[in-house]
C-alpha cells in the first residue's frame, strides 16, 4: 500500500492502477446485478429527414443509473459487458424492449439497435431477432441494427452468413460511426449496408474545415452510389445541419434536433397533433 508521502512516483501510478482496477472490478459486479435486476433501461434518440424534418427512426440508446454511483455511460459499461459475457443478454434484451417500445408508437418509424460484434459469435443472435419481431409485431422494415466497422475487419463466415439471415429477414443493417478506425472500404463490396451513419467527427468541424466536408461530401457521394441511405450523427448545429442538407444528406441526427430521451417523451413529440413527428432543438 502506498504511503501518503508522493516521494516515490511508482506509488502514484500503484495507486491509480488500484483505483482503475478497483473502479472496473466494481463495475463488473455492479452490472451483474444490473441485469438480473432488469435495471438497464433505453433512451431514445431521433434522427429527423433533412428536408422535412420529421421524425424517421430512432436509435436505441442503453442506459445504467446506479443508486450510488450515478450515471455509468455506456462507453464504459459496453466493453466490460463484452469482456464478462454479458452483452450477448444485454443486447438480445435492447432489441426486444427496442421492438415492444416502438410497436407501440403512434407513427411507423423505424429502431434502431445497437449491436457488439460479440453477439454475432454464437447462433443466438439471429433467433433474438426473430423472436423480438414476431413478439413485439414489429413489421422487420422497421428493425435497423448498427454495426461497426471492427466487425468487418477480419473475414468470418459466422458474420457474413449472419448478416445475410438478418437481411433475409427484411430487417435493416446501417454502418455505425463511419469513417473511423479501420477505413478499409473492401467490405462495401463484400455486403450491401442499407444505410452509412457518418461519425460525428467528420461532422464537428464540418463548417470551417474544408478537408472535413470534403470527406463528408464524399461519403454521401459513395453510400448513394452503392445504393445506400446515408445518415449524420452529432450535429449539434444549425450551420451544420445545412451544409449536410446542402450535400444531400439525408437523415439528421444530433442534439440540434433531439437528445436521447425516454420513450414516453418520443412518443409524445410522435402524438403532438399540430405536427406530429416534428421537432426543433428540444435539447
Ligand atoms: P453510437 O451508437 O455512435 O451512439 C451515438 C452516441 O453519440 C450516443 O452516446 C449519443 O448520445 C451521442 N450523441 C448523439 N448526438 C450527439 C451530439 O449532437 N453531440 C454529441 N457530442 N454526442 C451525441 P451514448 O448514448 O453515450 O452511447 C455511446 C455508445 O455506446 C454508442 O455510440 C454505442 O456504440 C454504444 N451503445 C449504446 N447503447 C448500446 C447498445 O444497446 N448496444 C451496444 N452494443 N452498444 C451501445
Ligand atoms: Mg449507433
Ligand atoms: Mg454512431
Ligand atoms: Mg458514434
Amino acid at each position: 500500500r502506498a504511503k501518503a508521502d508522493g516521494r516515490n512516483r511508482f506509488h502514484f501510478f500503484d495507486t491509480s492502477l488500484d483505483a482503475a482496477a478497483r473502479r472496473r472490478n466494481l463495475i463488473e459486479q455492479e452490472l451483474r446485478a444490473a441485469v438480473a435486476a432488469r435495471s438497464l433501461t433505453l433512451h431514445f434518440q431521433p434522427l429527423v429527414d433533412s428536408g422535412s424534418g420529421r421524425i424517421i427512426c430512432a436509435e436505441a440508446l442503453l442506459r445504467w443509473h446506479h443508486p450510488t454511483l450515478g450515471t455509468i455511460s455506456p462507453t464504459e459499461f459496453i466493453p466490460i459487458a463484452e469482456d464478462i459475457g454479458l452483452i450477448e443478454k444485454i443486447g438480445a434484451w435492447a432489441i426486444r424492449e427496442g421492438c415492444i417500445t416502438a410497436a407501440s408508437w403512434p407513427q411507423p418509424i423505424r429502431i434502431a439497435v445497437n449491436l457488439s460484434p460479440r453477439q454475432f459469435a454464437g447462433t443466438g443472435l439471429y433467433a433474438g431477432i426473430a423472436d423480438a419481431l414476431r413478439d413485439s409485431g414489429m413489421p422487420p422494415a422497421r428493425l435497423e441494427l448498427e454495426v461497426t466497422e471492427s466487425l468487418l475487419l477480419k473475414t468470418n463466415a459466422l458474420v457474413e452468413s449472419t448478416l445475410v439471415a438478418i437481411t433475409a429477414l427484411g430487417v435493416r443493417v446501417a454502418l455505425d460511426d463511419f469513417g473511423t478506425g479501420y477505413s478499409s472500404l473492401s467490405y462495401l463490396r463484400k455486403y450491401r449496408f442499407d444505410k452509412l451513419k457518418i461519425d460525428q467527427s467528420f461532422i464537428s468541424d464540418i463548417e470551417t474545415n474544408a478537408d472535413s466536408r470534403a470527406i463528408v461530401d464524399a461519403i454521401i457521394r459513395l453510400g448513394h452510389d452503392l445504393g445506400m441511405s446515408v445518415a449524420a450523427e452529432g450535429v449539434e448545429t444549425e450551420a451544420q445541419y445545412d451544409i449536410l442538407r446542402r450535400l444531400g444528406c439525408g437523415e439528421i441526427q444530433g442534439y440540434l434536433v433531439g437528445r436521447p430521451m425516454p420513450g414516453d417523451e418520443l412518443e409524445k413529440i410522435l402524438t403532438n397533433a399540430r405536427e406530429p413527428g416534428v421537432i426543433r432543438q428540444i435539447a
